[in-house]
């Protein structure tokens, strides 16, 4: 018999159609024939609001797109019958309320295996600042950075013109101010004065209770895919570069504003070097299934730094992560079979 797998797409945030472009391209993969054979798919929406929706309405957005809704949920707790019937869930839920261990835990009290890290490997994944002590632990190298709470922030005109004197002599300009627990560069600023930190401090306070402020560094951004549970490889390296100041929101979704190499033009002990520290990441804060980890090469002096660990990363047929497998011989169709399998090895 076939098992059910429970695509669980959309969410509450700010990478909602993000996650229905993954999904759309995860529900194509299971209608492949060789995975038609072993899945029936059951999709489930959920909206802005948090609303889950069942799998007909479901599977008109991953046709159409996004619902609109009032934003004044009243069902939170009413899930669609359907998902009784689920036997492996499939979360390709991206940043908060998704890639961050809440799904995770609502689906390990549910008792059903589900793709990808559970709840401490989502969560501390999430959190660049608890990332960066997890990482900091195991010895990785990375940027030099200050954590930051939004109290701070919003503190006495007395007590704020401090905590900018410490990130100005301690990480110097430019530098990057980002909410803690985000992705997609939302809320991310790159200042070079004081006047851009300040304001800054105050945009990511307005997403995130805990903000982190790391130093600039000049650097190629290579990104490498992980696959597995214990016994988890890497993939190929991938590059990308692009034209604007970084890899900010609309230079990572606008088409033909970044592009990709894969595999990247690096020496090969920089690549045995990045895939290690990728493997080390993911054992680091105990991840499961899959993970895109993102470093910084600072061609000039060899130095490989992680920057972070996305561990629901973007899932369409153009994502790094589906794109770094497939130049590494596993494609797309398989690479979706695989996580599934090892959702149920878990
Ligand atoms: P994702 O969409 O991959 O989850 P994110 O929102 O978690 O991204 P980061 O990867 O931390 O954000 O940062 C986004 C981009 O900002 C990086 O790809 C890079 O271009 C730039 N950046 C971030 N931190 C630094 C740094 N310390 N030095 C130089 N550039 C940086
Ligand atoms: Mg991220
Ligand atoms: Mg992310
Ligand atoms: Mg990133």
């Amino acid at each position: 018999t076939k098992l059910k797998v429970g695509l669980l797409f959309g969410g509450r945030s700010g990478e909602h159609e993000v996650s229905i472009a993954s999904a759309r391209s995860i529900a194509q993969a299971l209608s492949d024939p060789a995975n038609v054979e072993k899945y029936d798919l059951m999709p489930f929406y959920i909206q802005k609001d948090g609303q889950w929706r069942s799998p007909d309405i479901a599977r008109s957005v991953l046709e159409s797109g996004a619902l609109e809704c009032d934003d004044q949920a009243t069902n939170l707790w009413k899930f669609p019958i359907e998902a009784e019937q689920v036997d492996v869930w499939f979360p390709i839920l991206h940043g908060p309320n998704g890639e961050d261990g809440t799904i995770q835990g609502l689906l390990t009290l549910m008792q059903k295996p589900f793709v990808g890290s559970g709840v401490m490997g989502s969560a501390v994944g999430m959190d660049k600042i608890a990332m960066k002590m997890a990482f900091a632990e195991v010895g990785l190298p990375q940027v030099k950075y200050l954590a930051v709470s939004r109290a701070e922030v919003y503190s006495n005109p007395c007590v704020f013109p401090k905590l900018c004197d410490r990130i100005e002599s301690e990480l110097g300009y430019p530098c990057f101010v980002k909410p803690a627990n985000l992705g997609s560069s939302v809320g991310i600023s790159k200042v070079r004065t004081r006047a851009e930190l300040e304001a800054a401090l105050d945009s990511a306070a307005s997403y995130d209770r805990r903000i982190i402020v790391e130093a600039g560094v000049v650097a190629r951004e290579v990104e490498v895919a992980v696959l597995g549970n214990d016994q988890a490889k890497a993939s190929v390296v991938g590059e990308i570069t692009f034209d604007s100041d970084f890899y900010d929101y609309e230079t990572k979704y606008t088409a033909g504003k970044s592009s990709h190499t894969i595999p990247a033009n690096l020496p090969d002990e920089v690549v045995s070097l990045i895939q290690e520290r990728a493997l080390q990441a993911f054992h680091a804060i105990d991840c499961a299934g899959l993970s895109r980890v993102d470093f910084f090469y600072v061609e000039s002096t060899g130095e490989v730094l992680i920057n972070e660990i996305n561990t629901l990363p973007g899932f369409t047929a153009t994502s790094m992560y589906p794109m770094m497998w497939a130049a590494s011989g596993i494609p797309y169709p398989e690479l979706v079979d695989r996580l599934i399998q090892l959702a149920l090895e878990q």
